[in-house]
């Protein structure tokens, strides 16, 4: 039996994560749950799934909190604040962490259930994009054991030999994340700079959370990813391709040096990478239906289009640049996505302010969580004062 704590749990991949580990009740058990509102759904899930501990973010929705689990006659204790975050992710009384929070604010957490060497599943990207050589580090020196979500890297992490490296031994030349191309695929620029939020969170393929829907229109998305892969497989940012990939059913591929292509494929549900990251290296079911490929019939593949999609091309130069520029492409793009929620700014704005923010920086290796931490409210003040010139 496996104490677990979700953080993010109210969102999509917290919600499929609880789905998963309902159907296992002789295998899980929900330590602690966390999520900043929906507080209703949050009791709910509390007093369903038994959880120890439900925490949010401050003392207001803490009093609400409880106020629901107390109607519901639940005996979750609620907790708030960032302290009590990173408690329940590095408590002793939990061997797994599935890190589902968010953007920025999922790193402090993420970071102290590694510290405490937890098996550790990753869906928050961002902390990886912001801190991945200290990340990476605290994973080292902790032996925690961090397995990939995200179903691109998933995939990957299927397909490479089991030591999960690639080099020259391994004998691994590419690693290729495939992307759907979102929902503005095939639409010109121009044609691009009216949308709006609703359109770009209504992916063809996929239901996901609004900041990651409009990351996945935009191909930022990708850009992250690739930065993602980087880190966790330790290999340059020249070895990771992208490909187009309509219809979400072959989730990233392995080149190899004898030409050999490994894929792994799967119905596009997250309920497959979170079961697999669960029970590694053993498998449990999902109730993810069964692929069925000849009714999908036609897997296509094109080349991505940096021009229409300049998301991707600043994410691959900051890459590129390395030390804290990741870390400002993140924050200026989770300012300038919030504010295309808000109607403040145009989808194809989006780009123009991270690329501006970066513009304005000069770069520097970050070896500690305070310099991450600082660059991150730099380039958030940056971007703020972007999108306000851009704004509509
Ligand atoms: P979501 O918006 O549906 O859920 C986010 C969760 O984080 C919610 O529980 C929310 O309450 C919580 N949260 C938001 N801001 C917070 C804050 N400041 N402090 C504490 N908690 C906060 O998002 P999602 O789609 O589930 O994505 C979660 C993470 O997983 C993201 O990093 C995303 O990139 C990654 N991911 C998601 C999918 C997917 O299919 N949804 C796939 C791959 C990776
Ligand atoms: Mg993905």
């Amino acid at each position: 039996m496996q104490s677990i704590t979700i953080l993010g749990a109210t969102g999509s991949i917290g919600r499929s994560t609880l789905d998963v580990v309902g159907q296992h009740p002789d295998k899980y058990s929900v330590f602690a749950l966390t999520g900043q509102s929906q507080l209703k759904l949050l009791a709910q899930q509390s007093v369903e799934y038994k959880a120890k501990y439900a925490v949010v973010t401050d003392e207001n929705s803490a009093k609400q909190l409880s106020g629901f689990i107390h109607a519901l006659k639940g005996q979750t204790e609620v907790l708030f604040g960032e302290q009590a975050l990173c408690d329940v992710a590095s408590s002793s009384q939990v061997q797994v962490v599935m890190a589902a929070i968010v953007g920025a604010a999922g790193l402090l957490p993420t970071l102290s259930a590694v510290e405490s060497s937890k098996k550790v599943l990753l869906a928050n990207k961002e902390s990886l994009v912001m801190a991945g050589s200290i990340f990476m580090r605290a994973v080292q020196q902790h032996s925690a054991n961090l397995l990939p979500i995200d179903s691109e890297h998933n995939a990957i992490f299927q397909c490479l030999p089991s030591n999960n490296a690639v080099d020259s031994q391994t004998a691994v030349k590419k690693l290729i994340l495939s992307a759907s191309g979102g929902p503005f695929r095939t639409w010109t620029p121009k044609q691009m700079e009216s949308v709006t939020p609703e359109q770009a969170c209504a992916h063809p393929n996929w239901s996901m959370g609004n900041k990651i829907s409009v990351d996945s229109a935009s191909m930022m998305n990708k850009g992250l990813e690739c930065i993602e892969a980087k880190w966790l497989f330790d290999t340059d940012i020249k070895n990771i391709d992208v490909l187009i990939h309509p219809q979400s059913i072959v989730h990233s591929l392995v080149q190899y040096v004898d030409g050999s292509v490994l894929a792994q494929l799967g119905n596009p549900d997250m309920r497959t990478p979170i079961a697999h990251g669960l029970a590694w290296p053993q498998r449990i079911s999902s109730n993810v239906p069964d692929l069925d490929l000849a009714e999908i019939a036609q897997l296509t593949f094109e080349q991505p289009d940096l021009e229409a999609f300049p998301c991707l091309k600043l994410a691959y130069q900051a890459a590129e640049i390395a030390g804290d520029a990741p870390a400002v492409l993140n924050a200026a793009n989770e300012i300038a996505v919030d504010a295309f929620l808000k109607q403040r700014l145009s989808f194809t704005n989006i780009a123009k302010v991270v690329e501006q923010t970066l513009n304005s920086f000069d770069f520097f290796e970050p070896d500690t969580l305070a310099a991450v931490q600082e660059s991150d409210a730099r380039a958030r003040r940056t971007a703020l004062s972007m999108a306000k010139q851009l704004e509509l």
